[in-house]
């Protein structure tokens, strides 16, 4: 076997399928699923030695558990950063990452395009436990620089945003950051480690939500945070090891299956995501066209800079508000009206009135959404077959 530190020397392609791969004495050559929640002990001085950390073993799958340590280890190598841990969902991954190092009186600067359950735990959940949160555009450099010419301990941002594709100047964001002190976690989720590398920008942390491309085809929740040994040792480790939001090993399974298959199904989401937005590019009853791979999109330089292709996700709007938007929806035949994305399946949703109806219509407006605004997610079927439904939908 090829160790983990040659490994890294490895091509993308060949960490997706064969990274951290970890034999059991029966030699499978398919990962194996360690569908158990304890281990067991030679002696009793082993379970001694296990506990007090002379001896590095399993002991209770909350803390870890050898088919969730091959994911954490792979998408580790995948993403180039020292260390990993999965997590049962991307919310529980974003929660874990900002509790696990914030504390009551500590400042988090956030930009305000953020996924529904992200803006929750920013602007409710951490407030009320002591912790100030400040949220600013994120695709403007002079609101991060006044946020952050005051001391802070984290900043949090998704670039692209969900659902409206707004993109954040990483290098720039990062380097502010620091200087304010902020430890940098990004939500890399419509990005994919495929199409953009945060760290190489200097990002901190790294969160995914796994339910999206990872898995990318609708089977099962995970989640994961990426950064230093020092960080995910330190002040991760503890806390999801006392918390238990653990990824359950079927899960991983399923996940390690997903990774393996990332690259090709990312390039087809890509394709089909850039074909259909070309087509609504001329379509009349679409007032507004977001696709970060279209000259249009306001930051297509900078999102082309940081990232190789422009996605899955294509966010437009349709003439008419929402009760026109909903006619169209109700009027596709192939693509599922659906909140999930990165999916293999192309899916749609309406944000104003599911993943972000808890906003005020002022905040929803600030971001950019619309009641006439819709998230494609496009997946992997033919793109003529979803122009063709996108068409007949669009006519009426
Ligand atoms: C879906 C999503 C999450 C949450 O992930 P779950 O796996 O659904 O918990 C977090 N951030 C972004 C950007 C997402 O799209």
């Amino acid at each position: 076997m090829i160790d983990l530190e040659q490994q890294k020397a490895w091509s993308l392609q060949t960490k997706l399928v064969r990274g951290a791969t970890a034999r059991s004495q029966f030699g499978e050559t398919n990962e194996a699923i360690f569908m158990t929640s304890g281990y067991v002990y030679e002696s009793a001085e082993e379970a001694e030695q296990s506990f007090n950390g002379e001896k590095d073993r399993f002991v209770y799958s909350r803390f870890k558990n050898p088919t969730v340590d091959m994911f954490e280890k792979r998408l580790a190598l995948i993403e180039g950063a020292e260390d990993c841990r999965a997590t049962a969902s991307g919310m529980a991954a974003v929660f874990a990452a900002l509790a696990c190092y914030l504390s009551a009186g500590d400042r988090l600067v956030a930009s305000r395009a953020l996924f529904g359950s992200c803006q929750y735990i920013c602007a409710e959940l951490l407030p009320r436990f002591g912790i100030k949160t400040e949220f600013v555009d994120g695709r403007d450099e002079a609101a991060w620089r006044k946020a952050l010419a005051t001391p802070a301990q984290a900043v949090f941002l998704e670039s692209p945003s969900n659902p409206g594709l707004e993109v954040i100047d990483l290098k720039a964001v990062c380097d502010l950051a620091h200087k304010a002190g902020a430890l940098v976690v990004v939500d890399n989720v419509f990005a994919t480690p495929i199409l953009q590398k945060p760290l190489t920008y200097g990002a901190d942390v790294i969160v995914y939500s796994a339910t999206k491309h990872i898995d990318g085809q609708g089977r099962s929740l995970g989640g994961a945070v990426l950064g230093s040994k020092a960080y995910i040792v330190d002040k991760l480790t503890p806390f999801l090891r006392h918390t238990g939001p653990s990824l359950s090993p079927f899960n991983a399974w399923v996940l390690l299956k997903g990774l393996e298959t990332l690259e090709l199904r990312m390039a087809r989401h890509c394709d089909n995501a850039l074909k259909i937005a070309h087509f609504l590019d001329g379509q009349k009853a679409v007032t507004r066209l977001l696709y970060p791979a279209l000259p249009s999109h306001p930051q297509h330089q900078l999102a082309m800079a940081q990232m190789s292709a422009g996605g899955s996700v294509v966010a437009f709007e349709i003439a008419g508000g929402k009760s026109a938007t909903f006619r169209a929806l109700n009027k596709l035949k192939l693509i599922d009206i659906s909140n999930n994305l990165g999916d293999a399946k192309s899916l749609i949703c309406h944000p104003y009135t599911t993943t972000h109806q808890r906003l005020t219509h002022e905040q929803k407006l600030e971001v950019g959404i619309t009641d006439g605004f819709v998230r494609l997610s496009v997946g992997l079927e033919n793109a003529d077959d979803l122009i063709a439904d996108l068409g007949q939908a669009l006519k009426a």
